[in-house]
């Protein structure tokens, strides 16, 4: 059972007069400890993984001087907590990351810079439960304190690192090619488009992310069809990034697009698994003819709900 804020009451207590968010059962606003504020800027929540309390404040966080991410110690240390204050009943170090499923995705500027990259690992319970995270992190700038590098040069830190889609070099390469962009929510899908040989992309972050002007501009004058996961946020998701493209005005088309016959929460990759045997290039040529259909060139398909 996940946590709830209910679980976590000798922590609220010390919080400068939360409030909650609205719109979001699950998370606090506080005047941050940290720093002088008319506005309650500090921010509590539940790890959604895992159910441990996270605290931290987005303009802490954002501070160019130090950026240091959320400052989460010492948000904690300032309100005299611990570690152990914010953790589930339930101990979460059973929790163990499933050997080899960690998968490191590279994010590039325009001339193959690397900028930062997306960390994804599974974990799993006692009980075989699954999960996963993923974790966004820059390189190391000699700025930074040494104490805070991860994995050698990089850092968790994103602070002001441009945000950029995923495979830009590739994508743009493809746009000026005239080949269709495939958008999909996550790198693991956008990599297995790739390999059937149908440029695509995503942002880190996924549904959560922000999207900012720079990704509508990397896209400009592209063909896109976005392929939503089959739930509920991964269709919002569709739909958002779908509303942010159209209203551009700055792409050839836009199509959202829901591949058939997919279980709750699938994709592309359930998809290819599900076309049982064959050949990749044969599963391939199936999957464009099947959303070549979908594609008006030139104009706007709405998907049917
Ligand atoms: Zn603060």
């Amino acid at each position: 059972m996940i946590a709830t804020l209910l679980d976590f009451p000798h922590v609220i207590e010390r919080l400068n007069d939360p409030v909650q968010v609205p719109g979001k059962n699950d998370m606090l606003a506080f005047y941050c400890p940290l720093h002088e504020s008319s506005r309650r800027k500090g921010r509590c929540w539940i790890n959604p993984h895992f159910g441990c309390l996270l605290l931290g404040c987005w303009s802490c966080g954002t501070d160019p001087q130090n950026g240091r991410s959320h400052k989460r110690k010492e948000i904690m240390s300032a309100l005299g907590l611990t570690w152990r204050d914010c953790m589930p009943k339930e101990d979460v170090r059973k929790w163990m990351a499933v050997p080899g499923s960690r998968t490191i995705y590279h994010y590039k500027d325009e001339d193959g810079n690397p900028l930062y990259r997306v960390v994804r690992t599974e974990w799993q319970d006692d009980s075989g439960k699954r999960s996963k995270t993923f974790s966004q992190q820059r390189l190391f700038r000699d700025t930074d304190h040494l104490k805070d590098m991860v994995d050698k040069k990089w850092i968790k830190d994103m602070a002001d690192t441009r945000r950029v889609i995923y495979r830009l070099p590739e994508v743009l390469k493809a746009i000026h090619n005239q080949r269709h962009i495939y958008f999909v929510e996550g790198e693991k899908k956008a990599d297995l488009l790739w390999e059937m040989g149908f440029p695509s992309t995503c942002i880190a972050g996924g549904s959560n992310a922000h999207w900012l002007s720079g990704f509508t501009h990397s896209l400009s004058g592209a063909d896109i069809l976005i392929l939503p996961d089959n739930d509920e946020p991964g269709i919002t998701y569709g739909e958002r990034v779908f509303a942010k493209l159209l209203l551009s005005n700055r792409m050839k088309s836009v199509s959202l697009f829901q591949l058939p016959d997919l279980p709750h929460s699938g994709d592309i990759c359930d998809w290819v698994s599900a076309q049982d045997g064959g050949e990749l290039v044969k599963i391939a040529y199936k999957f464009e003819l099947l959303t070549a259909k979908s594609i008006p060139y030139g104009s706007i398909m709405i998907p049917k709900r």
